[in-house]
Parts: C-alpha cells; structure tokens; sequence
C-alpha cells in the first residue's frame, strides 16, 4: 500500500516497449491503435488546456469484449491506462500524463436503445448525451441529465463521473438514473449487470461504485438508464437580484413554492459581461444587475404563467425575462452556459467546483475574492454556477497553471465551511491533492482498498483521485 492506503503507481508511465503496442494491435486490430502524434494530439490536453501530456498511444475498441483485451493486455504488460470519452471532464482527470495508453470509447457506439414500455435507454458509452437525450424524446421519455457540453460528453463519462448539471434539483445526479452497467475492472474482468430492473437488492451496488469511480477502478463499456415522464411545457426565467444572498433565498422561496422547479442558477454581472463580449451577445436584462438568476420550470401546461406568478410575488425584484419557447429558452440559458468558453479564452483556469451550505454560500464567496486578491493581485476570479444545489464553479483566470497557493486557499476555505471541494466534476487530477479536506483516513483506506481489489496493479489512471 502506498500512501493513505493508495496503490502504488507503475511509474514511468512510458511504454516504449515496441510489444506492448504489438499486443495492442492484436487485441483491437491494427487500424484501432493510433501512435500517430498527430492523431494523438487533441486527446493530449484537457479542455481547460490546464492538463495533459504525451501518451503513447491510443486505442478504440468497439465492444466489451476489445476493451477486455486492451485491459488484459495492459496489466500483462504493467502499463497504464487512461479512459477518455469526450474529453470535456474539468478536473484533468481524462488526459494522460506522460506516455499512458489512452482508451478512448468514441468507438463503443451500441444503440442508444430505448426501450419504450420500461422507460429506459440501453447506451454504448462513446454515445453523446444529447444523443441520449434525443433518442429518449424521440421515443416518447425524457433523460433529464443536462450540461451544456451535452453534444460532446459522452455518457460513459457522464457516468465516469457522476455529472450533475443542470436538473440536479429535481432530478439528482447521474448515478441516480444509473440501472445498470457493463464495465471491464482494472484485473481484466468483464462484469455485467444490463437487466434493468427498478429493485434488485441483490449484493453490492457495483454500477453504484463506478459511477462517479472516474476510470480508476473499471472501463465503462454500456450502461442502462432510467428515464422520465417529460413534462408538458418548460419556462425559462431570469431575473436580476441584489446579491447571492437574495438569490439563495429567492430560490428557497421558489423550491418551496413553485412546483416544478428544475434549475436555479446564478452568473454575477462581470461574468454575464465578458460572455457578451466573447459572443456578441447582447444583454438579457439592462441595466445589468449585480446577480442574474436563472430559474427553469418544467411539468403541466401553464409553466410559464405559473413562473411569471411566482416572480411577481417576490418582494424586492429587478428586472425579469421569461421564455417558453424552444429558442427562447436557449437564449436565456447561454449566458450561464457561455461561462466555461468565455473564461478558458482567457487562459487555462484554475476550476473549483464546490458545493457550500445554503446559508455560508455568500461569506465563502467575499473570503475566496479577498484570498485571491492577496494571493495573486492580476488574477480575476469568476463566480457562476448551480445556485440551487449550493454548487457554485469558482473560476480564476492569469495565474500560472502550476501555481497552487490559491487552490489551497480556496478549497481549504471551503471545507473550513462544511462545504465539498468538488460537488460534480469528481477529483481528478486537480483536487486529488486536497482529498484529505473531504475525506477521512479511514475514508481514504477505504477507497485504497476498494481500488487495490478491483484494480490489483494500480494501472487504470493513476494518479487521479487517490
Ligand atoms: C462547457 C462545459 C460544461 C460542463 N458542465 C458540467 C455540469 O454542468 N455538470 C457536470 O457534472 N459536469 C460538467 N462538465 C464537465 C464534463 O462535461 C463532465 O464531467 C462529463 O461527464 C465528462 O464526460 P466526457 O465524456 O467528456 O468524459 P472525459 O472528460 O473524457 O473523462 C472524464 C473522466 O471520466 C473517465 N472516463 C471517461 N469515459 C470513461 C469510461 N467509458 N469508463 C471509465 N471511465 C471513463 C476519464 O478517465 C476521466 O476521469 C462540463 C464541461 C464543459 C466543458
């Protein structure tokens, strides 16, 4: 056991042994290897641009059954292996470091299956969200697992990592939604538990434990969702607010009385302002208000008055919008969703994605600016995010990529204050540092010990979260 109870990590990840590369093309077909650093290059580096290195080479099977041999041959050969799916993760967790084999599931495309009488949807993990989400629509379903990289994440990572997003409130994470799995684990093993029935206590939760496990433990290969009822119509509001403190309880007042919440987030004025400037986009309420909260309602017909009701019975309001049109509804969310690609413009950022109580959300807020301000006096920092889950994406721009003094300074502010240092993005290579703020020792050996049994060699991402 390595430290905290971790397994230790084969280190140089390199693998410049010409046979490992030849079992490889054995395992998947030759076409399925790609060592050219061409190819290779837009899977090297996160979407933040803030991690990545060279791999060695990258392979895509097209079932369970190839990635079994990837696996196989991999822990013959102790070499590492990163799982990548559509490489919008945040945390740097989906990347290599230095000459991994990275396995990529673009090319494990079963379905996706929906099955209309269950209201479930059976998915290769290389298909997209928004995939899944239109094949559900289409059937007559909804899967109301949303983020704005819906087009490009893939529902292997989705479930790699447990998303939330953006109907966390009414409908929860991902594993929520998770029926079953099919999944290769780190010793080469396929397991697979695809039945999909609502009640199976029958033993351990394995779907449970890789979803949200972030490549660490097992390969993700198809998953079995549950899907919902779709709501007849959804309205879309935003509204200007004094401070977060206003909107926190403006949305507690929401949740309490507006059925049919699903989303309430928050972007603050300097945000919404360099997403207008980075899309010509013009402002969605003038003069632009210190917080802009976004609230969704989704269920009978009548969404829309029924949030345009609400809204007028809150005291102390600024200006409003709401939409419940298709388009409309769109143009209202891309300030908030908008936030990610205006800030990376500026540079990798610094990402931390955390979840604070309702009532400290404010105070972590004012302290995290100060810190900043001290620590790195050109560096900006961002505050957008899922306000009605307490999860807010805490972003600084212009400060070096290896500097660490301010994610110490925010995320130990964070858990000084009950909070989590990662409410959806998972730990990554980011927070795997800072692990220890969130989790107990024993917590942590815990963790040690699940990944030493299901991944004996320690080579399914090393170095990410443990
Ligand atoms: C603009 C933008 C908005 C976002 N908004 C949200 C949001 O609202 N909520 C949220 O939770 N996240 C959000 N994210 C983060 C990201 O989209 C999610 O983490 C998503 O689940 C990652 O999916 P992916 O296919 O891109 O995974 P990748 O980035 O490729 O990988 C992510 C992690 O999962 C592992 N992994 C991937 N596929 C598999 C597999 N088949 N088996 C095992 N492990 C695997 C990787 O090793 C890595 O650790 C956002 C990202 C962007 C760029």
């Amino acid at each position: 056991m390595g430290v905290n109870g971790s397994v230790p990590i084969a280190a140089p990840y390199w693998c410049d042994d010409a046979r490992v590369i030849e079992r490889l093309r054995a395992a998947v077909g030759p076409e399925r290897v790609i060592t050219d650093r061409d190819r290779l290059a837009p899977h090297e580096t996160d979407w933040t641009g803030r991690w990545g290195g060279p791999a060695s080479a990258m392979v895509r099977p097209t079932d369970t059954a190839g990635v079994a041999a990837v696996v196989t041959a991999c822990r013959a050969t102790g070499t590492a292996l990163v799982a990548q799916g559509g490489n919008t993760g945040l945390v740097g967790g989906g990347v290599p470091r230095g000459g991994e084999v990275l396995l990529s599931s673009a090319a494990l495309r079963l379905g996706p299956h929906v099955d209309p009488v269950r209201g479930q949807v059976l998915a290769g993990a290389g298909v997209t969200l928004g995939e899944v989400q239109r094949a559900a629509s289409a059937a007559g379903w909804r899967y109301p697992v949303d983020l704005s990289a819906r087009d490009s994440a893939t529902i292997g990572g989705t479930v790699a990592t447990n998303a939330g997003g953006n109907h966390v409130l009414a409908h929860g994470m991902t594993r929520r939604h998770v029926l079953g799995i099919e999944a290769v684990l780190g010793t080469g093993d396929v397991v697979s538990h695809l039945g999909g029935l609502a009640k199976d206590n029958t033993g351990y939760d394995l779907a449970g434990l890789l979803c949200g496990s972030e490549g660490t433990l097992g390969i993700v290969t198809v998953v079995c969702l549950a899907l919902v009822t779709p709501p007849e119509e959804t309205a879309v509001a935003v509204v200007g607010v004094d401070d977060l403190a206003t909107a926190v309880a403006v949305t507690a007042q929401a949740r309490r009385e507006l059925p049919g919440i699903e989303a309430a987030e928050v972007v603050l004025a300097d945000g919404s302002v360099l997403v207008q400037e980075a899309f010509a986009l013009a402002p969605v309420l003038a003069p632009e208000p210190p917080v802009t909260l976004l609230l969704e309602v989704a269920g009978p017909a009548g969404a829309a008055e029924r949030l345009a009701s609400f809204l007028a019975g809150v005291e102390g309001l600024g200006g409003s919008a709401v939409a419940e049109d298709a388009a409309g509804r769109a143009a209202l969310w891309r300030i908030r969703e908008e936030h990610n690609p205006a800030i990376n413009r500026l540079g990798p950022p610094h990402k931390y994605d955390v979840s604070l109580p309702a009532d400290g959300l404010d105070a972590v807020v004012g302290a995290a600016r100060e810190r900043v301000a001290a620590l790195a006096p050109t560096a900006r920092l961002w505050v957008f995010g899922h306000i009605g889950d307490g999860n807010l994406h805490l972003n600084v721009s212009g400060l070096d990529p290896d500097d660490e003094r301010v994610d110490e300074a925010v995320l130990g502010l964070v858990a000084e204050a009950g909070g989590s240092i990662s409410a959806e993005h998972g730990i990554g290579l980011a927070k795997a540092r800072w692990l220890p703020l969130a989790r107990s020792p024993e917590e942590i050996r815990a963790f040690g010990a699940i990944k030493a049994a299901l991944d004996p060699d320690g080579i399914l991402n090393p170095g990410v979260l443990l």
